[in-house]
Order: C-alpha cells, then sequence, then structure tokens
C-alpha cells in the first residue's frame, strides 16, 4: 500500500510487538490513522525464533488459535543434565511450537481488516525528533525509491538495538544483548511433544542449547551463549559441537545455520517520551532465563496502544502521564519479575556440570508426577547450597 503523508500513529517494524500495537490501536481507536511499515515481509521464512510460545497466554492474547499458526503442541520439557541425564517435567497441552510466518501473516491480515495501512519491503532509515508541533518525519527507503511520512506518535517495534530515533533516555533495548544459532536438522530423533532444553558448559556456557520438534520429521535444534562467553565460545561452534556429540546421526552432514540477537536486560527506564514509544525486543522485554521474547513483545505492543488510545480518543492530554502507565502495566506483569531473573542470572551461569549432573540424578528418581518446576528448582539449589544465597535477589 502507498502511504499518505501523515498518520496520527506510525508503527515501525511488523513483528510480534507491532503487529500487536497497530491491530490493538485500531480496536480502540477506530478512527485513528496507523500506519505499520517493515523493512521485509514479516512472513518471510525463515523467521530466526525457535517459535515457542506458552498455549493459554497466546490464547489471552489473541483469542481462539488458527490451527494453521501452529506447527505443534507440547506436553512438557525434557531437561538434560551435562552428562545427558533426562529430567522430564509434563504438562500436556501447554505450549505450542508456532510457524510464525503464518502467524505474522495471520496478524497482518487482522491489521488490514480492521483499517492499518500497511507497507512492507519498506524500511524506515531514520525518525526525527519531534517538531514545534509535536510530528515527527520518518524517513522511508523501498524499492520504489526515498520518501518522507509524518506521524503524531511513532512506535518503535524494530527489534534488537535498531532504532535511529534520538534516545531522550529511554530503553534500549541493548542491555545484556546475547547471540544464539540454530539450525532445521533432520534426522534426530526426538518426541515430538516434548521440547528439549540441554545445559552444560561444553555446549552453551551461560545459556542453554534445545531442541524444539516442528513436524515431527525436521526439528529446531539451537544454542544461546551468556554474553561474556560470546567471543571465546561462538554459538555457531556450540552449535556444532552439540550436533556432532548428542545428533551424529543428523541431517544434512552439514546444516544451515541462522542466528540472531536477543536482548536479555531489562533495564528500569521510560518506554515512551515526547510521542515516541520503544517495545518488544527494541526495548529489551524478553525474559532474561527463557529467552523468551514473542508474547512479551505482543504484551509491550499492547500496553503502547492503550497509552497511545488513552491520547487520541481517551481524553487523556499528557503523553508523560499516559507514558507511565503504559510503564506501570508492563512493570506489574512482567518487567519486575524479569528484573529479578536478571539479578539471578549472574548465579544460575555459574552453576557447574557437576551441580546439574547431581540434581538430576536425584529428579530422575522421582515419579514423573512428582516432578515439578519449583521441584527441579529446589533439587538444583540443595546440589549447590551456595547458589541458595547467590540466589535471594530472587525473595527481594
Ligand atoms: C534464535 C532465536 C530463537 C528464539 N526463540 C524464541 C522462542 O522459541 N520463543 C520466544 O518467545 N522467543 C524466542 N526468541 C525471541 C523472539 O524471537 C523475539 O523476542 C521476538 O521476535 C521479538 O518481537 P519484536 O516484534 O519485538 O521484534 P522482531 O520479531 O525482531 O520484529 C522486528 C521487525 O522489525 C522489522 N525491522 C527491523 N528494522 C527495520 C527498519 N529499519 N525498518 C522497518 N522495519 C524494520 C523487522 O523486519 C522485523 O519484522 C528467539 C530469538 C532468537 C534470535
Amino acid at each position: 500500500m502507498s502511504l499518505r503523508e501523515f498518520y496520527d500513529v506510525a508503527v515501525c517494524g511488523a513483528g510480534p510487538a507491532g503487529l500487536a500495537a497497530a491491530l490493538r490501536l485500531k480496536k480502540l481507536a477506530s478512527g485513528a490513522s496507523v500506519a505499520l511499515i517493515d523493512r521485509s515481509s514479516p512472513w518471510r521464512e525463515p523467521v530466526l525464533c525457535a517459535e515457542g510460545v506458552h498455549a493459554l497466554t497466546l490464547r489471552h492474547l489473541v483469542g481462539e488459535v488458527p490451527p494453521e499458526w501452529i506447527r505443534t503442541t507440547i506436553d512438557g520439557v525434557d531437561f538434560f543434565s551435562p552428562d545427558g541425564t533426562r529430567v522430564r517435567f509434563s504438562r500436556p497441552g501447554s505450549g505450542f511450537i508456532l510457524d510464525r510466518a503464518r502467524f505474522h501473516r495471520g496478524l497482518a491480515e487482522r491489521c488490514e481488516a480492521a483499517g492499518v495501512e500497511c507497507d512492507f519491503e519498506t524500511a524506515v532509515t531514520a525518525i526525527s525528533a519531534p517538531a514545534s508541533d509535536g510530528r515527527r518525519t520518518l524517513s522511508l527507503r523501498s524499492a520504489a525509491g526515498e520518501r518522507e511520512i509524518q506521524a503524531r506518535y511513532v512506535v518503535d517495534a524494530m527489534g534488537a538495538g535498531r532504532s535511529s530515533a534520538p534516545d531522550k533516555g529511554l530503553v534500549t533495548g541493548r542491555v545484556d544483548l546475547e547471540f544464539a544459532a540454530f539450525a532445521l536438522v533432520k534426522g534426530v530423533e526426538h518426541d515430538p511433544r516434548y521440547i528439549q532444553l540441554h545445559y552444560g558448559r561444553e555446549f552453551a556456557p551461560g545459556g542453554y542449547a534445545w531442541l524444539f520438534p516442528r513436524d515431527g520429521e525436521t526439528a529446531n535444534v539451537g544454542v544461546v551463549v551468556g554474553k561474556e562467553f560470546t567471543a571465546s565460545r561462538p554459538p555457531r561452534e556450540c552449535l556444532k559441537r552439540l550436533l556432532a556429540e548428542r545428533w551424529p546421526s543428523a541431517a544434512p552432514s552439514n546444516p544451515r545455520f541462522f542466528g540472531g540477537p536477543i536482548p536479555c536486560g531489562q533495564e528500569r527506564l521510560p518506554l515512551g517520551a515526547d510521542g515516541f514509544f520503544r517495545v518488544g525486543d527494541a526495548a529489551g522485554m524478553v525474559n532474561p532465563l527463557s529467552r523468551a521474547g514473542i508474547l512479551e513483545a505482543m504484551k509491550g505492543g499492547n500496553y503502547a496502544a492503550d497509552a497511545l488510545a488513552s491520547l487520541l480518543v481517551g481524553g487523556e492530554t499528557d503523553f508523560d502521564r499516559a507514558s507511565k502507565r503504559c510503564l506501570d502495566a508492563w512493570w506489574t506483569d512482567k518487567g519486575r519479575g524479569h528484573e529479578q531473573l536478571m539479578r539471578a542470572k549472574p548465579a544460575f551461569g555459574s552453576v557447574s556440570d557437576r551441580v546439574f549432573d547431581k540434581a538430576a540424578h536425584a529428579l530422575a528418581r522421582l515419579p514423573e508426577e512428582k516432578c515439578t518446576l519449583s521441584r527441579i528448582f529446589l533439587e538444583t539449589l540443595v546440589a549447590s547450597p551456595s547458589l541458595l544465597w547467590k540466589m535471594r535477589s530472587l525473595l527481594k
């Protein structure tokens, strides 16, 4: 779609954060003009992600989930300690592996049906400071050339650390930026109803390795490494070692690797100022331990949309007050918990392979129904009492 000269709101980036923000804005303020701009078509494959989400939260956010958005339903997690001991945590139907390309396309279609003006394959190259009338100018580049549009409010949902707007002391999405690598592999024997999480210094120092099922045949196998190890232990090298040692039968023998950054640091800074909001990965809304960010990004987009709707149609006249409400809502829902996890992360990252193995051996002896997440956490603490002291930030 060719864009107009001016919009009430320009949402930059059509990942989960931008799609959710644009859709909710149109629901709450149907008369407002909303543009949604992305440098690619947001359903272009491959989406750099393992695509795992919590089923109930997704339903809460989008209503009934169309079957075509789901690759498979997940019944739990198999944790593997460094020596390969498996601990199964069962929760039937608790997760989905999404087909993010279809998920993005479905949400983009809902946006268009609601009246959002979508312009894909168009990059936002700059966002100006606000002029005296509050409007910002967005510089855009597409195959058709360069142009500018203006907007009263702007939402930056362009992913990790990409923003080109003047900062003004906002969240940056650049704190604790970790890197992840993954490959889509065949020939790996796995239970298609369980995601696998593998811990250990060998494969994933300061992070974890994963196997997420896709269609029973292909699996998404990846590694995220703690930031402090990225230079000495690049995720791609860790992934090659993981594949060679845990699944030597994986085909093709030389898979294509993909990767991307994950902003894992929760900053206690405003999400918006001067008519400008940052949400999703652009605002570092990822869970610092699980590194999940899809639903977190959607929630962030929703909270920004609520604040903007209050300014556009709710009689709110003070942007800072609306922005503070957005931050409070995010902080109550997720931000505070993320901050606690962030403080506990160094301690969790320092757990030795011996401790993980010891805890896993104890847990593996339990009947499956007694293997709750809190029991898994407790056994890890019992295996390393000094960890309890290091984890005290969780109790604050
Ligand atoms: C390897 C890997 C695996 C992951 N696995 C999971 C998982 O299993 N579960 C989970 O919950 N999370 C996972 N995540 C995290 C999750 O992918 C992100 O947190 C989530 O995508 C954030 O959504 P977002 O909308 O903020 O940003 P993005 O999804 O990054 O979307 C940003 C959008 O902005 C567009 N854009 C960028 N720059 C511009 C520009 N200049 N102009 C216009 N458009 C632009 C991009 O094209 C993109 O469509 C994973 C991340 C990685 C890297």
